[in-house]
């Protein structure tokens, strides 16, 4: 290890801006665009032509010579003769003069010599006539050519991301396929001897490997691919083995083994490997043995293995730096900070900056802060609808009920 294991913990704020400012942007790949829901554009995509690509109906109507139409009401209405019909998708082949109207319909290009549009429901076919019963302004009802998009013009820009309306420019700009930044491979490794899969039977003094699954599915919701690789047992063998293999991947994310115990291998097996170790412990509950470093190029993120100490770490640590490589904006890497009120009085340790989950929702206007009954670090229930973490500084032992504290939204509480 590059850093003695005898110095102090880091703040979260601290190791925070050491992994962000280790992580570099992911690679590239060319997509469908209908694959890309939530990737992060990486190129930028220049208009290659006007939309609407000419000046076009904002209505289904007649198109006229505006000024026909001076001073036309419901009583007085202007005649004017019907020389063509403009359904959507058609082109006029005849120009409009004085004295006619071409029926059209909304989205048909206009007639050469068309100054207005008069609504259809301002008017009455008769025959190979029509009356307008309305005066139409100079330009009323025609969506000018380029109007939504002008060509030449950077539409979207490296960094966007794309959801249904970029997905829809792209695509009213003949874009089929964009470059997006990769969605990073994490290996999951979970270690441990007591760990079995969730379809073993039952033994004695087993536990299921639950943090693979939860983590797998953190991974998923952050835009990552897990890869999950078997089991690691309590080896220093093993661990070197199954480390090997998960350098395949973009990031690893361990759980478990790199507390003190007598089988944690995680770090002395990681140092043999050359791991560059940026810390190993942050100041925080639930959490504390956290690891960080760089295992040649690959990040790797040795989480503890309490269940609920392993998803917290995940999202306050592992989630902002995919993010990052992945090039959401900066500002979005972080999980958001909000103020809430707590629901109830509330008790903690205090010994150290604390965490703790909590039901977040909107009610009258702010947030409402439920923190959850059962806050150990092995009782993962207590993550099961938590949409918050309310963080309590060191120190801090109490909460009364309506007091404002500050929450990290780790789920969509409008959701
Ligand atoms: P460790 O960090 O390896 O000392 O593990 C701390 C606690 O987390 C122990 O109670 C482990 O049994 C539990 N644990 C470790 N890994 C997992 C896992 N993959 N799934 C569920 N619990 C785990
Ligand atoms: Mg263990």
């Amino acid at each position: 290890m590059s850093q003695s294991p005898n110095l102090a913990p880091l703040p979260v704020a601290e190791a925070q801006r050491i992994i962000l400012e280790t992580i570099a942007p992911i690679g590239v790949e060319r997509l469908p665009i209908t694959e890309t829901v939530g990737r992060v554009l990486r190129e930028m995509v220049i208009a290659p032509a006007d939309i609407p690509p000419h000046d076009n109906s904002a209505m289904d109507g007649y198109a006229v010579v505006a000024a026909d139409s001076a001073g036309a009401e419901a009583e007085t209405p202007v005649r004017l003769r019907v020389i063509g019909d403009l359904p959507a998708g058609r082109v006029p082949s005849v120009p409009l003069s004085s004295g006619q109207a071409i029926r059209i319909m909304t989205g048909a290009p206009i007639p050469v010599g068309t100054t207005g549009v008069v609504m259809v429901e301002r008017t009455k076919a008769d025959g190979e006539f029509v009356d307008v019963s309305v005066s139409v302004r100079e330009g009323e009802n025609i969506r000018p050519r380029g109007e939504d998009v002008t060509a030449g013009s950077a539409i979207l820009n490296p960094g966007d991301v794309l959801r249904a309306a970029e997905i829809g420019t792209l695509a009213a700009m003949r874009r089929s396929f964009v470059t997006v930044s990769r969605a990073p491979t994490v290996a999951i490794l979970a270690t441990g001897d007591e760990l079995t899969e969730p379809d073993e039977p039952a033994a004695p003094g087993k536990i299921v490997n639950s943090n693979a699954y939860a983590l797998a599915a953190l991974v998923r919701e952050a835009g990552g691919t897990p890869r999950t690789l078997p089991i690691v047992r309590d080896s220093p063998e093993a661990l070197e083995l199954s480390i090997s293999e998960a350098l395949a991947a973009d990031f690893i994310v361990s759980s478990g083994g790199v507390s003190v115990g007598d089988y944690d291998y995680v770090k002395p097996v990681l140092a043999k490997m050359g791991l560059d170790a940026k810390f190993w412990r942050v100041w925080m509950k639930p959490g504390k043995p956290l690891l960080f470093g760089m295992l040649q190029d690959t990040p790797y993120v040795g989480l503890p293995g309490n269940p609920v100490s392993t998803m917290v770490c995940f999202l306050l640590f592992v989630r902002p730096a995919l993010r990052k490589a992945m090039g959401f904006p900066e500002a979005t890497w972080l999980p958001p900070t909000v103020t809430a009120k707590l629901a109830a009085d509330v008790k903690t340790k205090a010994d150290r900056p604390t965490y703790l989950r909590a039901r977040v929702t909107w009610s009258d206007g702010g947030f409402v802060a439920r923190v959850m009954p059962a806050q150990g670090s092995g009782v993962l229930s207590s993550m099961l609808g938590a949409e918050g973490l309310v963080f309590f500084e060191e120190g801090k032992k109490t909460g009364a009920a309506g007091e404002e504290v500050k929450v990290v939204l780790i789920r969509n509480p409008f959701e």
